[in-house]
Protein backbone atom coordinates (compact mmCIF):
# COMPACT_ATOMS: atom_id res chain seq x y z
CA UNK A 1 0.00 0.00 0.00
CA UNK A 2 1.41 3.27 -1.29
CA UNK A 3 0.31 6.57 0.12
CA UNK A 4 2.43 9.54 -1.00
CA UNK A 5 0.00 11.95 -1.95
CA UNK A 6 -1.69 11.10 1.64
CA UNK A 7 1.07 11.92 3.80
CA UNK A 8 2.25 14.93 1.93
CA UNK A 9 -1.73 15.96 2.12
CA UNK A 10 -1.62 15.35 6.00
CA UNK A 11 1.81 17.09 6.19
CA UNK A 12 -0.12 19.99 4.25
CA UNK A 13 -3.12 19.79 6.81
CA UNK A 14 -1.18 20.43 10.19
CA UNK A 15 0.01 23.44 8.76
CA UNK A 16 -3.66 24.98 8.40
CA UNK A 17 -5.23 22.76 10.77
CA UNK A 18 -4.96 21.77 13.77
CA UNK A 19 -3.50 18.72 14.28
CA UNK A 20 -4.59 18.70 10.57
CA UNK A 21 -8.02 17.16 11.37
CA UNK A 22 -11.84 18.80 12.02
CA UNK A 23 -12.77 16.15 13.99
CA UNK A 24 -9.45 14.45 16.69
CA UNK A 25 -10.71 10.72 15.82
CA UNK A 26 -10.06 11.19 11.86
CA UNK A 27 -6.37 11.19 13.03
CA UNK A 28 -4.86 8.15 12.60
CA UNK A 29 -2.49 9.18 16.20
CA UNK A 30 -4.00 6.09 18.34
CA UNK A 31 -2.95 3.52 15.63
CA UNK A 32 0.69 5.00 15.02
CA UNK A 33 -0.24 6.39 11.59
CA UNK A 34 -0.93 9.11 9.54
CA UNK A 35 -4.66 9.33 8.02
CA UNK A 36 -5.90 8.59 4.56
CA UNK A 37 -7.35 11.25 2.63
CA UNK A 38 -10.51 10.27 1.06
CA UNK A 39 -10.92 11.36 -3.18
CA UNK A 40 -14.17 9.43 -3.64
CA UNK A 41 -16.54 6.41 -2.62
CA UNK A 42 -19.64 4.61 -3.74
CA UNK A 43 -21.03 1.92 -2.31
CA UNK A 44 -19.57 -0.38 0.11
CA UNK A 45 -15.94 0.80 -1.44
CA UNK A 46 -13.85 3.69 -0.45
CA UNK A 47 -10.93 5.18 -2.92
CA UNK A 48 -8.08 7.27 -1.25
CA UNK A 49 -6.16 10.05 -3.04
CA UNK A 50 -3.51 7.60 -4.15
CA UNK A 51 -6.08 5.23 -5.59
CA UNK A 52 -5.92 2.83 -3.62
CA UNK A 53 -9.76 1.28 -2.57
CA UNK A 54 -11.06 -0.26 0.72
CA UNK A 55 -13.84 -1.74 1.53
CA UNK A 56 -15.00 0.67 4.51
CA UNK A 57 -16.71 -0.57 7.85
CA UNK A 58 -16.30 3.06 9.35
CA UNK A 59 -19.31 4.60 7.17
CA UNK A 60 -18.73 7.78 8.04
CA UNK A 61 -18.87 6.96 11.65
CA UNK A 62 -22.40 5.69 11.14
CA UNK A 63 -24.45 7.24 8.85
CA UNK A 64 -24.03 5.72 5.66
CA UNK A 65 -26.46 2.52 6.83
CA UNK A 66 -26.86 2.69 2.51
CA UNK A 67 -23.68 2.96 1.65
CA UNK A 68 -21.51 6.10 0.06
CA UNK A 69 -23.48 7.99 -2.53
CA UNK A 70 -26.42 5.97 -2.05
CA UNK A 71 -28.36 7.27 -5.77
CA UNK A 72 -31.64 8.14 -4.39
CA UNK A 73 -30.00 10.65 -1.30
CA UNK A 74 -27.89 12.41 -4.09
CA UNK A 75 -30.42 13.09 -6.34
CA UNK A 76 -32.65 14.58 -3.69
CA UNK A 77 -29.46 16.78 -2.53
CA UNK A 78 -28.75 17.78 -6.39
CA UNK A 79 -32.94 18.76 -6.55
CA UNK A 80 -32.75 20.76 -3.19
CA UNK A 81 -29.25 22.56 -3.62
CA UNK A 82 -31.20 23.53 -7.36
CA UNK A 83 -33.66 25.34 -5.47
CA UNK A 84 -31.57 27.06 -2.94
CA UNK A 85 -29.26 25.90 -0.25
CA UNK A 86 -31.13 27.78 2.78
CA UNK A 87 -33.84 30.50 3.64
CA UNK A 88 -33.83 30.74 7.43
CA UNK A 89 -38.11 30.43 7.03
CA UNK A 90 -39.88 27.37 7.25
CA UNK A 91 -39.94 24.74 4.94
CA UNK A 92 -42.48 22.19 3.98
CA UNK A 93 -39.77 19.00 3.91
CA UNK A 94 -39.39 20.05 7.60
CA UNK A 95 -42.60 18.80 8.37
CA UNK A 96 -42.04 15.86 5.79
CA UNK A 97 -39.16 14.91 8.11
CA UNK A 98 -40.79 15.65 11.48
CA UNK A 99 -44.15 13.16 10.67
CA UNK A 100 -41.52 10.36 9.49
CA UNK A 101 -39.61 10.70 12.26
CA UNK A 102 -42.25 10.39 14.70
CA UNK A 103 -43.88 7.39 12.44
CA UNK A 104 -40.71 5.09 12.88
CA UNK A 105 -39.72 6.20 16.56
CA UNK A 106 -43.46 6.74 18.49
CA UNK A 107 -41.70 7.64 21.65
CA UNK A 108 -41.31 11.11 19.95
CA UNK A 109 -44.69 13.60 19.85
CA UNK A 110 -42.78 16.84 18.70
CA UNK A 111 -39.12 17.22 17.23
CA UNK A 112 -36.78 19.99 16.83
CA UNK A 113 -34.06 19.87 14.09
CA UNK A 114 -30.75 21.22 14.73
CA UNK A 115 -27.04 20.38 12.73
CA UNK A 116 -25.20 18.02 15.20
CA UNK A 117 -25.67 15.35 17.21
CA UNK A 118 -23.72 17.55 19.96
CA UNK A 119 -26.65 20.24 19.80
CA UNK A 120 -28.95 17.82 20.13
CA UNK A 121 -27.71 16.34 23.90
CA UNK A 122 -26.75 19.47 24.53
CA UNK A 123 -30.11 20.65 23.71
CA UNK A 124 -32.23 17.56 25.62
CA UNK A 125 -30.05 18.32 28.97
CA UNK A 126 -30.85 22.10 29.29
CA UNK A 127 -34.74 21.33 28.22
CA UNK A 128 -34.88 18.43 31.02
CA UNK A 129 -33.54 20.92 33.73
CA UNK A 130 -36.03 23.59 32.40
CA UNK A 131 -38.60 20.96 32.78
CA UNK A 132 -37.69 19.81 36.14
CA UNK A 133 -35.93 22.85 37.53
CA UNK A 134 -33.24 20.78 38.53
CA UNK A 135 -29.70 21.03 37.70
CA UNK A 136 -27.79 17.93 37.77
CA UNK A 137 -27.61 14.92 35.30
CA UNK A 138 -26.48 11.44 35.53
CA UNK A 139 -24.29 10.14 32.71
CA UNK A 140 -22.17 6.53 31.99
CA UNK A 141 -18.70 6.41 32.09
CA UNK A 142 -17.53 5.30 28.51
CA UNK A 143 -20.80 7.14 26.91
CA UNK A 144 -19.75 9.67 24.56
CA UNK A 145 -22.82 12.28 23.90
CA UNK A 146 -21.01 14.79 21.89
CA UNK A 147 -18.31 17.53 22.77
CA UNK A 148 -20.64 19.88 24.78
CA UNK A 149 -18.90 20.72 28.52
CA UNK A 150 -21.56 18.81 30.49
CA UNK A 151 -20.51 15.60 28.61
CA UNK A 152 -16.90 15.76 28.41
CA UNK A 153 -16.66 13.65 31.57
CA UNK A 154 -15.03 9.92 31.23
CA UNK A 155 -16.62 10.67 27.82
CA UNK A 156 -14.94 7.25 25.88
CA UNK A 157 -14.21 7.34 22.18
CA UNK A 158 -12.08 10.13 20.74
CA UNK A 159 -11.41 11.13 24.18
CA UNK A 160 -10.15 7.96 25.38
CA UNK A 161 -8.23 6.96 22.29
CA UNK A 162 -6.12 9.86 22.65
CA UNK A 163 -5.61 9.09 26.17
CA UNK A 164 -6.62 12.14 27.02
CA UNK A 165 -7.98 12.92 30.87
CA UNK A 166 -11.50 14.87 31.12
CA UNK A 167 -11.21 18.35 28.95
CA UNK A 168 -9.73 21.02 30.13
CA UNK A 169 -11.83 23.94 29.41
CA UNK A 170 -14.50 22.48 31.31
CA UNK A 171 -15.03 24.41 34.18
CA UNK A 172 -15.49 22.64 37.44
CA UNK A 173 -18.89 24.27 38.22
CA UNK A 174 -20.00 22.12 35.37
CA UNK A 175 -18.41 19.44 36.12
CA UNK A 176 -19.89 19.16 39.76
CA UNK A 177 -23.45 18.61 38.10
CA UNK A 178 -22.57 15.74 36.06
CA UNK A 179 -22.92 12.68 38.22
CA UNK A 180 -21.02 9.42 36.80
CA UNK A 181 -22.26 6.11 36.88
CA UNK A 182 -20.79 2.52 35.41
CA UNK A 183 -22.47 1.17 32.47
CA UNK A 184 -24.93 -1.95 33.42
CA UNK A 185 -24.53 -1.02 36.51
CA UNK A 186 -27.49 -0.04 38.06
CA UNK A 187 -26.93 0.01 42.02
CA UNK A 188 -23.98 2.65 40.87
CA UNK A 189 -27.29 4.54 39.63
CA UNK A 190 -29.69 4.07 42.69
CA UNK A 191 -26.40 5.19 44.94
CA UNK A 192 -26.58 8.04 42.92
CA UNK A 193 -30.15 8.67 42.93
CA UNK A 194 -30.03 8.07 46.53
CA UNK A 195 -28.20 10.55 47.41
CA UNK A 196 -29.20 13.35 45.39
CA UNK A 197 -32.84 12.17 43.67
CA UNK A 198 -34.05 16.28 44.09
CA UNK A 199 -31.31 17.16 42.07
CA UNK A 200 -31.31 15.05 39.21
CA UNK A 201 -33.15 16.66 36.03
CA UNK A 202 -32.34 13.51 33.92
CA UNK A 203 -30.27 10.14 33.25
CA UNK A 204 -28.38 10.20 29.49
CA UNK A 205 -27.55 6.93 28.13
CA UNK A 206 -26.40 5.23 25.02
CA UNK A 207 -28.71 2.55 24.95
CA UNK A 208 -26.29 0.22 23.61
CA UNK A 209 -22.83 1.87 23.56
CA UNK A 210 -20.90 2.17 20.68
CA UNK A 211 -18.09 5.09 21.81
CA UNK A 212 -16.29 2.43 24.12
CA UNK A 213 -16.17 0.10 21.55
CA UNK A 214 -19.66 -1.42 21.16
CA UNK A 215 -21.42 -2.62 24.82
CA UNK A 216 -24.85 -4.08 24.52
CA UNK A 217 -26.97 -3.04 27.67
CA UNK A 218 -27.44 -6.48 30.44
CA UNK A 219 -30.19 -7.45 31.21
CA UNK A 220 -32.76 -5.56 32.91
CA UNK A 221 -30.38 -2.35 32.39
CA UNK A 222 -31.89 -0.08 30.47
CA UNK A 223 -35.68 -1.02 32.09
CA UNK A 224 -34.30 -0.31 35.51
CA UNK A 225 -32.82 3.18 34.19
CA UNK A 226 -36.68 4.06 33.39
CA UNK A 227 -37.81 2.75 36.37
CA UNK A 228 -35.30 4.72 38.67
CA UNK A 229 -36.13 8.40 36.46
CA UNK A 230 -39.82 7.96 37.45
CA UNK A 231 -39.27 6.73 40.62
CA UNK A 232 -37.20 10.48 40.99
CA UNK A 233 -39.11 12.15 38.23
CA UNK A 234 -36.10 12.49 36.04
CA UNK A 235 -36.05 12.79 32.65
CA UNK A 236 -34.48 9.70 30.47
CA UNK A 237 -32.80 10.77 27.50
CA UNK A 238 -31.72 7.88 25.16
CA UNK A 239 -29.31 9.03 23.06
CA UNK A 240 -29.75 7.37 19.87
CA UNK A 241 -27.59 9.17 17.66
CA UNK A 242 -25.93 6.24 16.76
CA UNK A 243 -28.43 2.95 16.87
CA UNK A 244 -31.25 5.38 16.08
CA UNK A 245 -32.67 3.81 12.81
CA UNK A 246 -29.59 1.23 12.85
CA UNK A 247 -30.89 -0.95 15.31
CA UNK A 248 -34.22 -1.03 14.19
CA UNK A 249 -36.50 1.06 12.59
CA UNK A 250 -37.60 2.55 15.85
CA UNK A 251 -33.78 2.45 17.24
CA UNK A 252 -32.92 0.63 20.15
CA UNK A 253 -35.94 1.66 22.14
CA UNK A 254 -38.07 -0.57 19.75
CA UNK A 255 -35.45 -3.56 19.62
CA UNK A 256 -35.25 -3.40 23.49
CA UNK A 257 -38.69 -2.56 23.95
CA UNK A 258 -37.73 0.66 26.68
CA UNK A 259 -39.59 3.92 26.14
CA UNK A 260 -37.55 7.31 27.05
CA UNK A 261 -38.53 10.68 27.62
CA UNK A 262 -36.40 12.54 25.25
CA UNK A 263 -34.44 10.73 22.41
CA UNK A 264 -31.57 12.42 20.83
CA UNK A 265 -30.87 11.61 16.87
CA UNK A 266 -28.34 12.25 14.41
CA UNK A 267 -25.83 10.23 11.95
CA UNK A 268 -28.20 8.16 10.17
CA UNK A 269 -31.58 10.77 9.99
CA UNK A 270 -29.12 13.43 7.68
CA UNK A 271 -28.20 11.18 5.22
CA UNK A 272 -24.71 11.75 5.38
CA UNK A 273 -25.33 15.24 5.55
CA UNK A 274 -24.96 17.41 8.79
CA UNK A 275 -27.94 17.23 11.29
CA UNK A 276 -28.94 16.13 14.69
CA UNK A 277 -32.68 16.22 16.29
CA UNK A 278 -34.06 15.49 19.29
CA UNK A 279 -37.48 15.19 20.16
CA UNK A 280 -39.79 12.76 22.74
CA UNK A 281 -43.18 13.67 25.38
CA UNK A 282 -45.33 16.71 23.84
CA UNK A 283 -45.45 18.11 27.60
CA UNK A 284 -41.46 18.17 27.57
CA UNK A 285 -40.91 19.46 23.74
CA UNK A 286 -43.23 22.20 24.60
CA UNK A 287 -41.37 23.83 27.04
CA UNK A 288 -39.25 24.99 24.03
CA UNK A 289 -39.03 28.30 22.79
CA UNK A 290 -41.07 30.06 21.02
CA UNK A 291 -44.27 27.90 23.02
CA UNK A 292 -42.02 27.80 26.27
CA UNK A 293 -39.42 29.50 28.00
CA UNK A 294 -36.38 27.25 27.48
CA UNK A 295 -34.03 28.54 24.39
CA UNK A 296 -32.58 26.90 21.54
CA UNK A 297 -32.38 27.71 17.73
CA UNK A 298 -30.42 27.56 15.14
CA UNK A 299 -29.37 29.56 12.02
CA UNK A 300 -29.10 26.52 9.55
CA UNK A 301 -31.55 24.00 11.63
CA UNK A 302 -33.99 22.30 9.35
CA UNK A 303 -31.70 23.09 6.47
CA UNK A 304 -33.28 22.25 3.11
CA UNK A 305 -30.56 19.60 1.54
CA UNK A 306 -30.09 17.55 5.41
CA UNK A 307 -34.17 17.74 5.23
CA UNK A 308 -34.35 16.29 1.49
CA UNK A 309 -31.17 13.70 2.19
CA UNK A 310 -32.64 12.51 5.73
CA UNK A 311 -35.97 12.40 4.42
CA UNK A 312 -35.13 10.34 1.48
CA UNK A 313 -32.78 7.72 3.77
CA UNK A 314 -35.22 7.42 6.36
CA UNK A 315 -38.35 6.78 3.69
CA UNK A 316 -36.02 4.11 2.37
CA UNK A 317 -35.71 2.45 5.91
CA UNK A 318 -39.72 2.74 6.51
CA UNK A 319 -40.70 1.34 3.51
CA UNK A 320 -38.08 -1.70 3.47
CA UNK A 321 -37.83 -3.09 6.82
CA UNK A 322 -36.08 -5.73 5.94
CA UNK A 323 -33.46 -3.56 5.66
CA UNK A 324 -32.82 -4.91 9.43
CA UNK A 325 -32.86 -8.56 8.41
CA UNK A 326 -30.35 -8.55 5.72
CA UNK A 327 -27.98 -5.80 7.92
CA UNK A 328 -28.84 -8.50 10.87
CA UNK A 329 -27.42 -11.60 8.78
CA UNK A 330 -24.63 -10.09 7.12
CA UNK A 331 -23.37 -8.89 10.46
CA UNK A 332 -23.99 -12.23 12.14
CA UNK A 333 -21.65 -14.04 9.09
CA UNK A 334 -19.08 -11.60 9.59
CA UNK A 335 -19.34 -11.95 13.47
CA UNK A 336 -19.47 -16.19 13.40
CA UNK A 337 -16.56 -15.92 10.59
CA UNK A 338 -14.38 -13.29 13.06
CA UNK A 339 -15.13 -15.58 15.87
CA UNK A 340 -14.02 -18.95 14.06
CA UNK A 341 -10.88 -17.30 13.02
CA UNK A 342 -9.73 -16.29 16.60
CA UNK A 343 -10.37 -20.01 17.54
CA UNK A 344 -8.33 -20.79 14.24
CA UNK A 345 -5.23 -18.53 15.06
CA UNK A 346 -5.75 -18.95 19.10
CA UNK A 347 -5.73 -15.17 19.46
CA UNK A 348 -7.38 -13.79 22.47
CA UNK A 349 -10.30 -11.36 21.84
CA UNK A 350 -13.99 -10.86 22.22
CA UNK A 351 -16.57 -9.48 19.60
CA UNK A 352 -19.67 -7.55 20.64
CA UNK A 353 -22.28 -7.09 18.72
CA UNK A 354 -25.72 -5.99 18.43
CA UNK A 355 -27.56 -5.68 14.78
CA UNK A 356 -25.05 -4.28 12.32
CA UNK A 357 -23.00 -2.50 15.05
CA UNK A 358 -19.89 -4.42 16.20
CA UNK A 359 -16.63 -4.42 17.83
CA UNK A 360 -13.26 -7.07 17.92
CA UNK A 361 -11.87 -6.15 21.36
CA UNK A 362 -8.29 -7.12 21.54
CA UNK A 363 -9.13 -8.47 25.24
CA UNK A 364 -8.68 -11.69 27.76
CA UNK A 365 -11.90 -11.09 28.80
CA UNK A 366 -14.02 -14.37 28.64
CA UNK A 367 -17.27 -13.88 27.18
CA UNK A 368 -18.27 -10.38 26.80
CA UNK A 369 -17.45 -6.75 27.51
CA UNK A 370 -19.94 -5.34 29.63
CA UNK A 371 -18.40 -2.45 31.52
CA UNK A 372 -16.15 0.86 30.28
CA UNK A 373 -13.83 -1.05 33.42
CA UNK A 374 -13.68 -4.42 30.46
CA UNK A 375 -13.25 -2.14 27.18
CA UNK A 376 -10.20 -0.47 28.81
CA UNK A 377 -8.37 -3.93 29.49
CA UNK A 378 -8.18 -4.31 25.68
CA UNK A 379 -4.78 -4.17 24.27
CA UNK A 380 -4.35 -0.86 22.10
CA UNK A 381 -0.92 -1.91 20.92
CA UNK A 382 -2.24 -4.93 19.23
CA UNK A 383 -5.51 -3.22 17.74
CA UNK A 384 -3.31 -0.70 16.02
CA UNK A 385 -1.11 -3.44 14.26
CA UNK A 386 -4.64 -5.37 13.53
CA UNK A 387 -5.57 -2.10 11.82
CA UNK A 388 -2.74 -1.71 9.97
CA UNK A 389 -2.69 -5.15 8.59
CA UNK A 390 -6.62 -4.89 7.90
CA UNK A 391 -5.51 -1.61 5.99
CA UNK A 392 -2.83 -3.23 4.04
CA UNK A 393 -5.52 -5.96 3.02
CA UNK A 394 -7.78 -3.17 1.53
CA UNK A 395 -10.37 -3.47 4.66
CA UNK A 396 -11.14 -0.02 6.60
CA UNK A 397 -11.23 -0.58 9.47
CA UNK A 398 -11.94 2.94 12.58
CA UNK A 399 -7.96 3.52 13.78
CA UNK A 400 -9.28 3.18 17.47
CA UNK A 401 -10.26 0.51 19.36
CA UNK A 402 -13.38 1.79 20.97
CA UNK A 403 -15.37 2.86 17.85
CA UNK A 404 -17.93 0.60 16.37
CA UNK A 405 -17.74 -1.76 12.92
CA UNK A 406 -20.53 -0.59 10.86
CA UNK A 407 -22.03 -2.89 8.30
CA UNK A 408 -24.27 -1.31 5.62
CA UNK A 409 -26.85 -2.81 3.14
CA UNK A 410 -23.73 -1.82 0.28
CA UNK A 411 -21.72 -4.25 1.84
CA UNK A 412 -22.00 -7.38 -0.28
CA UNK A 413 -21.68 -11.12 0.97
CA UNK A 414 -18.55 -10.84 -1.26
CA UNK A 415 -17.62 -7.95 0.53
CA UNK A 416 -18.41 -9.92 4.00
CA UNK A 417 -16.54 -13.28 3.20
CA UNK A 418 -13.10 -11.11 1.62
CA UNK A 419 -13.32 -9.17 4.81
CA UNK A 420 -13.31 -12.05 7.03
CA UNK A 421 -10.50 -13.54 4.74
CA UNK A 422 -8.29 -10.46 5.62
CA UNK A 423 -9.48 -10.44 9.51
CA UNK A 424 -8.00 -13.96 9.35
CA UNK A 425 -4.80 -13.15 7.60
CA UNK A 426 -4.11 -10.30 9.70
CA UNK A 427 -4.71 -12.75 12.96
CA UNK A 428 -1.83 -14.92 11.52
CA UNK A 429 0.15 -12.30 11.73
CA UNK A 430 -0.06 -10.74 15.06
CA UNK A 431 0.31 -14.11 16.80
C1 LIG B 1 -21.60 10.91 17.27
C2 LIG B 1 -22.33 10.96 18.54
C3 LIG B 1 -22.77 12.18 19.10
C4 LIG B 1 -22.35 13.51 18.55
O1 LIG B 1 -22.81 13.75 17.28
P1 LIG B 1 -22.04 14.83 16.36
O2 LIG B 1 -22.90 14.96 15.16
O3 LIG B 1 -20.68 14.25 16.10
O4 LIG B 1 -21.95 16.09 17.16
C5 LIG B 1 -23.58 12.13 20.21
N1 LIG B 1 -23.94 10.96 20.77
C6 LIG B 1 -23.54 9.78 20.27
C7 LIG B 1 -24.01 8.51 20.89
C8 LIG B 1 -22.70 9.74 19.15
O5 LIG B 1 -22.25 8.57 18.70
Amino acid sequence: MNIPNSIREFHRAVRSIPGGVNSPVRAFKSVNADPIFISHAKGSQITDIDGNTYTDFVSSWGPLILGHAYQPVIKAIEEAASKGTSFGAPTVIESDLAELIKKMVPSIDTVRMVSSGTEATMSALRLARGFTGREMVVKFEGCYHGHSDSFLIKAGSGVITLGLPDSPGVTIGTAKDTLLARYNDLESVEKLFSKNGENIAAIIVEPVAGNMGVVLPGPGFLKGLRELSHKYGAVLIFDEVITGFRLARGGAQEYFDITPDLTTLGKIIGGGLPIGAYGGKKEIMEMLAPKGSVYQAGTLSGNPLSMAAGFTMLNELNENPEIYDELERKAAILERGIKDNLEKTGVKAVVNRAGSMMTLFFNEIEGVISSFEDAMQSDTEKYAGYFKLSLQNGIYLAPSQFECTFISRAHSEENISKAITANLEALQQLK
